[in-house]
């Protein structure tokens, strides 16, 4: 999966999902406001953004929702 940056909308390198992966990314130098992800270019521009540690539980909870997305894709692909 990838994260994406809510302002540029620029794309993290593809990632599995995890904790390591999310501390990973987050280790690069995105960064969270709210549910907003930024990319290390724009926490360059923005300076109201969280800690790492909420930038983590951002990109964990991207990774839970891309996973649910999937798992309904799947559901449409499933025929008993
Ligand atoms: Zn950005």
């Amino acid at each position: 999966m990838q994260v994406q940056c809510s302002k540029c909308g620029h794309r993290s390198r593809k990632v599995k999902r995890g904790y390591y992966e999310a501390k990973g990314i987050a280790d690069a130098g995105w960064r969270s406001y709210g549910s907003a992800l930024y990319c290390p270019k724009c926490v360059k521009i923005c300076n109201r953004l969280e800690d790492r540690d909420a930038a983590i539980m951002t990109i964990m909870e991207r990774m839970i929702e891309d996973a649910e997305q999937e798992i309904e894709i799947l559901k449409g692909e499933y025929q008993p």
